[in-house]
Order: structure tokens, then sequence, then C-alpha cells
């Protein structure tokens, strides 16, 4: 296997027999074992389960059964994984063996796939730089002393520099998205309720989706398919019955919408902006029609967004108490001193921020004024997006305003890190199928991304999508 190999390639090298699992296994953990110790992509590495299963796998007559035979697979350290430990790069799920498996864990594992490790991630998913992990940032492959983004930002490194071929992550207001295109790689959250969020440790409830991260749209295609299905254990899975709106592959012919007015703001890079213009005109040779819409309540995205994710981590972060999960402060007095130690102790700044925000926000005094308000206008994003789908087939934005930033320039003012997410939000906001895709490199030779955002349930629409841009795109995927 080389290190750009994708998934689809380790697939139908270890079916044929061309390469067994277990030498794809050994040289993805040596590649790990040599690349990590620069770039903290990894919290966990899981060797001996993963080359066990790989040799168990190599044993097997039905490879070519098996979608994801051989490939391996880093996991979020988010989601989790049955006895090996999950942290949410925070201190306090330090030492926690989950009992069980995510259900995401245990349809790539049933289609072959081969955990080696679990990534870094900002704590509980809380950030867009891998900064606020409890267990140091994760570096750009490319610039050591940038981010690369986040929070799904170990699994966007572990790709990108060709540790392994695919990693899962979780995005609830872009955290797949943006990494994946600050590090040049494909990154798609599918429409809430595709993938089953059992075992996902839930940052804000209503718009978190686990997703793959990859070397390219097929690969992402691929790993979409084995995750996506009903899920009895997740009560906002949707039924498998519900159809995929499917319309047609290419971009000849397809109506694209720009949000024109959303990329005029202060805070978009030039650089941005040009390649985004030069993926347009891409788009429209190989015979796309652009079309300008209006979603006139996305600039109040992101302020939505910080109200009503902080609202939900707020409540789902007071299970951690020191009593049912991971780890608790020692030789407190009571079991008020117990309680009040482990969270004051093991939360980090920006996970306390948010409870506060989030408490606040919920308070009697304020519900009305803050909750309340950001759920009614997140229903009016919403129908801007449906009015829009009415004209155009799917909406395409590049996926963050600039490319990676240097490690610590915005780790001062939580307030800049927040605007990162402004293209993002709204497909969480709205529960919509988001894609984002290489366009290109700045000037300084930092990864672009471009997003393709769908209609719910048109996930393999936006795929699609995604994949003839990939191909009539001069940079070809692999910027
Ligand atoms: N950057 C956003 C935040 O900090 C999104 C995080 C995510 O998608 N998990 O909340």
């Amino acid at each position: 296997m080389t290190p750009m190999m994708g998934a689809a390639e380790v697939r139908a090298a270890v079916a044929s027999r061309q390469l067994s699992a277990v030498e794809v296994c050994r040289e993805a953990l040596d590649r790990i074992a040599a690349l990590d110790p620069g770039l903290n992509a990894f919290r966990t590495t899981t060797a001996e389960r993963a080359l066990a299963r790989a040799a168990a796998l190599d044993a097997r007559d039905d490879l070519h059964a098996l979608p994801l035979a051989g490939v391996p697979i880093a996991i979020k350290d988010n989601i989790c994984t049955k006895g090996v430990e999950t942290t949410a790069g925070s201190r306090i799920l330090e030492g926690y063996r989950p009992p069980y498996d995510a259900t995401v864990v245990a349809r790539l594992e049933a289609a072959g796939a081969i955990v080696v490790g679990k990534t870094n991630c900002d704590e509980f998913a809380m950030g867009s730089s891998t900064e606020n992990s409890a267990y140091g940032p994760t570096r750009h492959p490319r610039a050591l002393d940038r981010t690369p983004g986040g929070s799904s930002g170990g699994s966007a490194a572990a790709v990108a520099a060709g540790m392994v071929p695919l990693a899962l992550g979780s995005d609830t207001g872009g955290s797949i998205r943006q990494p994946a295109g600050f590090c040049g790689i494909t990154g798609f959250k599918p429409t809430y309720g595709r993938v089953s969020r059992y075992g996902l440790l839930a940052f804000a409830s209503s718009l978190d989706q686990i997703g793959p991260m990859a070397r390219d749209v097929t690969d992402a295609a691929l790993t979409f398919k084995v995750l996506a299905g009903h899920d009895p254990r997740d009560s906002t899975s949707i039924a498998d019955r519900a159809p995929d709106a499917v319309r047609h592959a290419g971009l000849d012919g397809l109506k694209v919408g720009v949000p024109r007015h959303l990329l005029d703001g202060p805070g978009v890079e030039s650089d941005v902006l040009a390649a985004f213009d030069v993926a347009v005109g891409a788009m429209q040779t190989a015979g796309a029609t652009i079309v300008e819409i209006a979603l006139p309540h996305a600039s109040h995205g992101v302020p939505v967004y910080y109200i009503l994710a902080t609202a939900e981590a707020s409540a789902n972060l007071a299970r951690y108490d020191g009593v049912r999960f991971g780890s608790r402060a020692d030789d407190a007095g009571s079991l008020d001193e117990m309680y009040a130690r482990t969270r004051g102790e093991r939360f980090g700044p920006e996970v306390k921020r948010r409870i506060v925000l989030g408490t606040y926000v919920l308070s009697a005094g304020y519900y009305d004024a803050y909750y309340r308000k950001a759920q009614q206008v997140r229903t009016l994003l919403g129908r801007d997006y449906a009015h829009a789908f009415g004209q155009v087939d799917v909406i395409t934005c590049p996926t963050s305003p600039t490319t990676a930033f240097p490690l610590g320039a915005r780790t001062a003012d939580p307030l800049q890190m927040y605007l990162s997410d402004v293209f993002t939000v709204g497909a969480n906001l709205a529960g919509l199928p988001a894609v984002s895709v290489p366009c290109g490199v700045s000037s300084s030779q930092l990864p672009i991304g471009l997003q393709f955002i769908g209609p719910a349930m048109a996930d393999t629409l936006v795929l699609d999508v995604a994949g003839a841009f990939e191909r009539a795109a001069p940079w070809n995927g692999a910027a």
C-alpha cells in the first residue's frame, strides 16, 4: 500500500489478494509510528486489536462481499470503541473504555474495515482548530506551525498525511468539512438522521452528525453507504424506506446556486474568493447553470448556532459528574465537592465557557430572548434553504473564509474562532447534506475547500455532484 492509495484501491487489492490485510494494516501502523510524533493526529493506536482483526479477515473467503475489506480507518476520539480508551479530547474522560461500539464502528468492521486508532479532536468537538484538546493540538501535515482545522483535525491530518486512507469525523457546525478543506481532502456531513449517532459522545444532539473523511469523493461515497441506514438505537435515525433524492450524476444541466451576498462580507480571504470563482467557472464550462440565490437569514447562522449548540451542550455534559464515566477528583470531602472539583478541574476552558453560556440562554429570564428566538431564526433559515432548493439543485460556497491559520492565532479570541464557521453552520441548522472538496491552493500553497450543500435526503446527489466536480476541475482533487 502506498501512502497515497485510497480506500477503494486498498479494498480492491485486498479483495483480489494482491495485498494482505495484515500487510496493509502493518504499513498504516508503521506510518503512524513514523509521522505521528510530529503531528499528534492520534490519541490512541490499537495495533494488537487491528492486526488480529486483519489476520482474521485474511482467513475469510468472502472478501469480495466486503465493501471496505482490509481498509485501515481512524476514528475520531468522540466515537465509542469497545474496550478502547475514548476521551473526546477531554481530561474528564481519561481512562474511559466504553463497554460497547458505536453503531458506525460496528458497521465499518462488518464491512471489513480495520480500526487502527482514535484521533485527536477539540474537547467534546468544541472548536475549529484542535487546540481545545486537553492532549495538545494536532499540526497541519503540510505546515507544522498551522492548525489542520477542527474539531476533527486529527482525522483530517491522518488522512492528509497518508497515515490512513479513511477516517471518521463528527460535524456539529462544520467539524468534518472545515478540517477537510484546510487539509486538502474530502469530508462529508450527511443529512441529519441518515447516520446513527448511537455511541457518539453528544455535543449538540440536534446538530451532530458522523461522516467520512477521505482522499476523494469515491471513497467518501463508499464509506457513506456503509455508515448510512436506520438504527433502532438512535431515536432520530431516519427510516430506511425514506427514498434517496437522486437526480443525475453530472454537472451538465445542473442548476447550482451561489449565495453571492455571503461572500462579500469582510473576512473572506482573497485567495479563497479567487479559487471559488475559478471553481464556479469550471462548473459552468462543464455545463452547469449558475443561479444567484439569497439566503436572507444566513448572516444570523453563527449566533443562532452558538446559542443552540451551547444550550444543548450544557444539558448533554451534565452527565460527566465523576460518578458514571471516566475520571474523578480524589480526596473530595463531600459529594458536592466531588462534583464541583471533578468538573472544575477536568473540563477545559472552552467547554466551561459553553456550559455557562448554554445554561444562561436556557435560564428562566433569558429563555425567550435567546433560546426561543434562536429556534425561531433556525426555522427561518431552514425555509431560506427550502426556498432556494425550489430554484436550484445544489448550493455551492467556500467551506471556510480562510485557509489553515497559524496555531495560537485565534486562541485568545473565541469570537474570531467562531467566525470560521460562517459557511458551514447553515447545513447543520437545517439538517442538510454537505460536502467539502479540494479546489486548489492559496498563494502560500495551503489547500482551499469548496462546499456543495443539497436538499435533505439528497446525499447521493451531493456526492455525485462533488465527484463530477472533482473530475471536471483542473486540480482534480489532489490539491
Ligand atoms: N467549530 C464549531 C464549534 O466550535 C463546530 C464544531 C463541530 O462541528 N463539532 O462548535
